[in-house]
């Protein structure tokens, strides 16, 4: 069972699996014919002995095949808890010797080992890798082929140089380094929320009705009247759908239900309330009871201080589509920033993860501006391995840096290859060690990052 459902994984169709099928077809046709038989020496096997010959051979070539469940590969430790055949390890270990090599020839391979411990291979849902920021592991999906890449040739160099982005942005880069590369996000992030904020009913918009109700001497008819378009809109959803959902009111236009009309006339004759409490349960509870109505309707209306700034209800969809594409701030507030790939737009870690394949691969495929953030976000956090510092772009970008941060001095001008390799590698002694001192730090471990890829 292990094997059928391990091999060659859940998604593809197994020759196994085939065999399976028809062994198991085989015998019910053999029980049927033993069913009717009067002499069981008459039916015929020969299908079924086959079958399970065949199955048996398929079975013994493929244990044949079983990876071992654990080994070292370059100093990283690859998991094949599932035993998982040579072609899966194959494409694993060629990614791994690639990214090795692409280390190595940006002088930060030492980075590599800090960051990661292992590799651990499996199936996995809904994404081809995952960083486990706890034990320094990349979890890989066996099913990732090398094809249908969207940056590299092979989409699995792709995912493990990714996932590691993942590490460098999120353990290596120091405060200074990320605030650098998130301070590019608050664009996007403030296009986001106004965005959010013509959609939802926000708490200010909440508290602004109620003041209009209860100047109306709590008539929500009355207090609607004056409102047009949007506000309108979110009037009647706040109504609609409130919290908790107790509906006060009917979509299309204020006409309050029965909850509603209670909810209403609760606040304009409290008094009336209050008697009734006492006459029922005595003046004391009668004051508890009233507070406690007062919350619950306040709490359905979104009025009470657990629903301080959340946003809630939405308004209907169709009003949140015309919206949402008629308004461009988010995607304009994306493209400034550059990012590579569609993926990398979803939000500030993708964004780094995506452009840090590029950056280590193929910086010149960059867009300058992603160029700039990447060598600015690393330069900050002590990146400085020799041949990553021959790109022309990242010496203009730590120029820079350095001088509107205003944190070091800005390397002389005409400052070549020669001087930044003097700064030594990652973990070499550096003519800088202010900036290694301060700055290059390694932040609490965070929790793993699932992304799709
Ligand atoms: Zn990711």
């Amino acid at each position: 069972m292990w094997l059928s459902w391990s091999w060659p994984g859940p998604r593809g169709e197994s020759r196994l699996m085939d065999l399976r099928k028809a062994m198991h077809t085989s015998a019910l046709d053999v029980l049927s014919q033993a069913h009717g038989a009067e002499n069981p020496s008459t039916v015929d096997v020969a299908g079924l002995v086959s079958d399970t010959r065949e199955y048996v051979t398929a079975l013994n070539d493929l244990l044949k095949q079983a990876g071992p469940a654990k080994f070292t590969y370059q100093g990283f430790l690859i998991l094949n808890p599932l035993r998982l055949p040579d072609s899966v390890l194959g494409k694993v270990l060629d990614a791994v010797a690639y990214m090795v090599s692409l280390f190595k020839g940006r002088g930060v391979e030492p980075l590599l080992h800090e960051g990661l411990n292992a590799i651990q291979i499996g199936w996995l849902i809904g994404a081809a890798g995952y960083y486990h920021a706890q034990d320094k592991t990349i979890a890989f999906d066996a099913s990732t082929s090398a094809s249908g890449s969207t940056m590299l040739k092979n989409f699995v160099h792709e995912v493990l140089v990714h996932e590691f982005g993942h590490y460098v942005h999120m353990t290596y880069l120091s405060p200074a380094g990320k605030e650098s590369w998130e301070s590019g996000w608050e664009y996007v992030d403030q296009a986001r929320s106004a965005v959010e904020e013509r959609v939802f009913v926000t708490s200010q918009d909440r508290h602004r009705f109620f003041g209009m109700i209860e100047r109306s001497g709590w008539s929500p008819a009355r207090a609607g009247k004056g409102l047009k378009g949007l506000d309108r809109l979110k009037y009647l959803m706040w109504l609609y759908k409130t919290q908790g959902n107790p509906v006060t009111s009917t979509p299309q236009q204020v006409r309050l239900t029965d909850y509603g009309r209670d909810v209403f006339s609760f606040f304009a004759n409290p008094d009336r309330y209050r008697s009734e409490f006492a006459e029922a349960n005595g003046p004391e509870k009668a004051e508890r009871m009233m507070e406690r109505r007062e919350r619950t309707y306040k709490g359905n209306l979104g009025l009470t201080s657990y629903y301080d700034g959340k946003n809630y209800p939405l308004l209907d969809e169709d009003t949140v589509g015309e919206i949402r594409s008629s308004d461009s701030t988010v995607d304009d507030a994306l493209d400034a920033l550059g990012i590579p790939t569609t993926y990398g737009r979803t939000n500030v870690k993708e964004d780094f993860a995506e452009t840090f394949v590029l950056f280590m691969v193929n910086p010149s495929a960059l867009s300058e501006q992603a160029r700039l953030r990447m060598g600015r976000a690393l330069w900050l956090s002590g990146f400085t391995g020799k041949p990553v510092m021959r790109l022309s772009a990242l010496r203009v970008a730590s120029r820079w840096a350095a001088r509107t941060a205003g944190l070091l001095e800005p390397p002389p001008h005409g400052a070549g290859q020669a001087d930044f390799r003097g700064r030594g590698s990652l973990f070499a002694p550096t003519t800088t060690p202010s900036l290694r001192g301060r700055y290059r730090q390694f932040p609490e471990l965070g929790p793993s990052l699932p992304c799709s890829t």
